[in-house]
């Protein structure tokens, strides 16, 4: 349809301020303003006695309120009963925006034809009240098969080919949108259109965007099925950006209801409505394979299936779901948790180089499996931990009832870090690869007991940092033996050189 044969077959149904009313009653937060008149701040009232004049916008009406009355009591409308939001009713140029929302009308056209329009409705409080106003925004129209959209602009009414909602934003450079609502569509009104049966007031309900809803139903008419067999997830899938899973999980081109679903069987069918999309991808799947039954069990592993990013050992289905289901009644956990730990069990083993694909106790073999691997890593660094301790032989010293030395090896700079509560084990691989150099500060008479834990730049010899106890700054005594060991090191590095 071009746009002018559109404008010249558009009919001039308008939207109801009534309804426009109700629904800023309905769905927004109601302020009552209030202004005293008829006192000293107003003297050219004309009203006779002092007294509140309020306006509320859940109900629009204007009402007087006891000039004794404060403002900051008045919380509910004595008109509608609504809560509201007191402010004090100000004089503004060109009226004060109180409400604003986009409002989506819908009626009938000729034949089988729905039209939509869609209006920027906003509510102003002026001096002499409320005031209401709407501005076109878009205009859609419906027939069999046919959508088409048109939307309002500096050059008038142009066709738009996507046919969205629309959305309003609050200023131009603003992320923040004004809410969308759509206004009653009456039983007569969808009555032989070609929207008698695709269950809007129910896509209403679960608020599915209304024009992307109707877009979808007059292109797969089977969604009515989908309804009438309580698909409710499929639906909410398709609307929540999921549209890819849902056109693999069912055929919208069905023509009938056991069609929507292809080679699913009757025990099938009866679970398949509680699922969503890729729930009965997989559980069709699984189900067809005789991996597991139609019912609870079998849907509980086809929701947890997918999380298991492994290969399986031997490629084998039914025996990954029987191995999971015994280890998580052994352990009263569910599939998902197992399923990880399993995934995990199985990246060990290539790591280590073998062990047992299918351990009769997970858990235990997990656990073991972890310690071996963390020994194996132990086993690497503590290596260069050694090389360390002697590159760095030179640098230990004991002066003044202290003594430093290199730390010694992974486990004691995990034990450092845990006794002094500081990050220092997360330095073990620099101090391994020798880009830093971890030394330990003690006591001459408690070499035990944990103190300082000093970091050394090898490069320069310079001190990053020296810190007690919980990162504490150093002590005066412990920050003294440090200066003097680090002149020291320079000392012995400058006479290397000279006699080099
Ligand atoms: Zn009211």
């Amino acid at each position: 349809m071009t746009t002018d044969e559109m404008l010249a077959r558009l009919p001039g149904e308008q939207p109801d301020f009534e309804e426009l009313q109700e629904i800023i009653g309905r769905e927004l937060q109601g302020k009552l303003f209030a202004r005293r008149v008829g006192m000293d701040e107003d003297p050219f009232s004309l009203s006779p006695y002092p007294h509140w004049e309020c306006v509320c916008t859940a109900c629009g009406k204007k009402f007087e309120a006891d000039v004794k009355d404060k403002l900051k009591d008045m919380t509910v409308c004595p008109m509608c009963g609504t809560k509201v939001e007191p402010h004090r009713w100000m004089f503004r140029r060109g009226g004060k925006l109180t409400s604003a929302f986009l409002f989506y009308h819908l009626f009938r056209g000729a034949g089988r034809e729905i039209w939509v329009r869609s209006w920027r409705v906003s509510q102003y409080l002026s001096p002499d009240g409320l005031e209401m106003d709407y501005v076109p925004m878009s205009i859609y129209h419906f027939d069999d098969r046919t959508a088409e959209k048109w939307k309002f602009g500096w050059q008038g009414w142009k066709p738009i080919k996507t046919i969205h909602m629309d959305s309003w934003r609050v200023s131009l450079y603003s992320y923040e949108y004004y809410p969308a609502f759509v206004g009653s569509i009456s039983r007569e009104t969808i009555q032989g259109s070609c929207l008698e049966y695709s269950q809007l007031d129910r896509a209403i309900e679960y608020e599915f965007p209304l024009i992307e809803y109707i877009g979808f139903y007059l292109k797969n008419p089977s969604v009515e099925y989908l309804w009438k067999s309580h698909c409710i997830p499929l639906l909410e899938d398709y609307f929540h950006g999921s549209r890819g899973d849902v056109r693999r999980a069912v055929n919208l081109k069905a023509k009938t209801f056991k069609d929507l679903f292809r080679g699913a069987d009757k025990r099938e069918m009866k679970i398949i409505p509680q699922l969503h999309a890729r729930e009965i991808i997989w559980f069709h799947w699984l189900y067809q394979a005789g991996v597991i039954r139609a019912d609870q069990d079998g849907v509980d592993w086809a929701r947890a299936r997918p999380s298991f990013n492994h290969d399986i050992p031997d490629d084998d289905e039914k025996q990954l779901y029987r191995y999971i289901h015994r280890q998580a009644e052994r352990c009263g956990r569910s599939y998902t948790s197992v399923l990880r730990d399993y995934a995990d069990h199985l990246r060990q083993i290539e790591r280590l180089g073998g062990g047992e694909l299918w351990p009769h106790d997970l858990d235990e073999a997990h656990r073991r499996l972890s310690d071996r691997e963390r020994k194996i890593q132990d086993q690497g660094l503590n290596g260069m931990f050694r090389a360390r301790r002697r590159l760095w032989q030179w640098a230990v010293w004991r002066h003044a009832g202290m003594f430093i030395r290199p730390i010694d090896s992974v486990k004691e700079i995990t034990l450092e870090g845990e006794r002094q509560d500081n990050c220092v084990a997360g330095y073990a691989k620099r101090h391994a690869e020798g880009r830093t150099v971890i030394f330990v500060l003690r006591r001459a008479n408690d070499p035990t007991k944990n103190w300082h834990t000093v970091e050394l730049i090898p490069g320069t010899l310079t001190v990053r940092q020296c810190r007690g106890y919980k990162n504490r700054e150093a002590t005066p005594e412990a920050q003294a033996f440090v200066d003097a060991w680090v002149q020291r090191l320079k000392n012995i590095r400058d006479q290397r050189r000279k006699s080099a």
